[in-house]
């Protein structure tokens, strides 16, 4: 078995700058990179929003560097992922895919989160090319052109409005004849204009190909099976995100959806020495950037916990 003061699990924006603080703490982390090194930046291409990057950055690129960074400090960045976490006494145990334990006196959980799709062959073949789950780092590339977003709920409403300060005109796809989000959400969505509501439908099919992208979408009314063809440049999914913590179920307090609750201010979990940064306990903001800064915040509390506790 194997100690560390402290274990990172994750190697997104938030494990990657809290393996740079802690890193230079001198507590030499353990860093698990799981089955996403680099996390979900690196599944896109370019991102003009972390500053510092007056030009973007690939994500690969930048995530990377982040990791450059915390190995300069110590951090022992390892390929695998945790299967099992046992917090019910300090120091901790986790357990990883290759049956290794590891005891921490400390861990960060910056798992992230995953979004949710329409399972559709069309989206996974169009993903990139015109389909997204993020209207924040992708709607740019859609300025002046048309585009759709599928869901009721308050991100999609969201990423609607977003979408239609940019784009020429947004179709906003929902299944039933009600939007889920909240009132004050409906309202910004259902008043302006360039937002066209397609109550009771679903996506047949995302047209496009590798060359062009997105062209359109075929959308079937659930009602009275009528399909109608829409012409789009951009397709985004907004149903939901699906935090990763399958692994802490019954270990750590988890919200309805399944995120880590977290003390406000700061990462600190319902378990003293466990601590949370990024997505996984981020259902509002899920920015790199926002990561980032809760991964440091997190090192932070948990060098103050080591200096406390040991
Ligand atoms: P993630 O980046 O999700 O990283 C989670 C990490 O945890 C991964 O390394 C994964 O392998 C690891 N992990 C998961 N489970 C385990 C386990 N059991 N054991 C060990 N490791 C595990 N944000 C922006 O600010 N600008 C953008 O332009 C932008 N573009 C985006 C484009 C796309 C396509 C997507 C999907 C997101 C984009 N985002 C963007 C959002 C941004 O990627 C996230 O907010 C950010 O990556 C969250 O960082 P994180 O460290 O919390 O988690
Ligand atoms: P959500 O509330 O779960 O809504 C998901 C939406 O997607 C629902 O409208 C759902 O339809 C639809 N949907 C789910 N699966 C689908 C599928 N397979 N095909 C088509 N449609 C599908 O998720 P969310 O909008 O991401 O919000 C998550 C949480 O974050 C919520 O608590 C929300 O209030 C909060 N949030 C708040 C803000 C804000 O306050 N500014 C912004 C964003 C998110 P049905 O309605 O038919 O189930």
């Amino acid at each position: 078995m194997e100690h560390t003061r402290c274990l990172i699990i994750g190697s997104g924006p938030a494990g990657y700058t809290a393996g740079i603080y802690t890193g230079r703490a001198d507590i030499h982390p353990i860093v698990y990179e799981g089955m996403q090194p680099g996390g979900q930046l690196t599944i896109t291409t370019e991102i003009e929003n972390f500053p510092g990057y007056p030009e973007g950055i690939s994500g690969t690129d930048m995530m990377a560097d982040l990791k450059k960074q915390a190995q300069r400090f110590g951090a022992d960045v390892r390929q695998g992922y945790i299967v099992k976490a046992d917090f019910s006494q300090r120091p901790f145990r986790c357990i990883d895919d290759h049956d290794n334990v590891i005891e921490a006196e400390t861990v960060i959980i910056a798992t992230g989160a995953s979004a949710r799709w329409l399972g559709l062959e069309s989206e996974q073949k169009l993903y990139g090319q015109g389909v997204s789950a993020c209207a924040t780092c992708d709607g740019y590339f859609y300025k002046g052109l048309d585009v759709a977003v599928v869901g009721g709920g308050d991100t999609a409403c969201e990423e609607a409005t977003y979408l239609a300060t940019l784009c020429n005109k947004v179709y906003l796809i929902h299944r039933r004849n009600e939007l889920r989000a909240s009132k004050s959400m409906q309202h910004r969505v259902l008043s302006n204009p360039k937002i066209e509501m397609l109550w009771d439908s679903t996506t047949k099919e995302i047209c496009g190909n590798d060359l062009d992208g997105v062209t359109g979408a075929d959308i079937q009314n659930v009602k009275t099976g009528e399909i109608r063809h829409i012409d789009i440049a951009g397709f985004f999914v907004a149903i939901g995100h699906k935090p990763n913590t399958d692994f802490l179920k019954g270990q750590i307090e988890l919200d309805e959806q399944g995120y880590i609750k977290v003390q406000n201010p700061g990462s600190a979990t319902n378990i003293p020495g466990v601590f949370a940064a990024g997505d996984v306990c981020d259902p509002h903001y899920r920015q790199a950037i926002v990561a980032a800064g809760k991964g440091c915040i997190a090192a932070m509390d948990a060098e103050r916990f080591l200096q406390a506790n040991s």
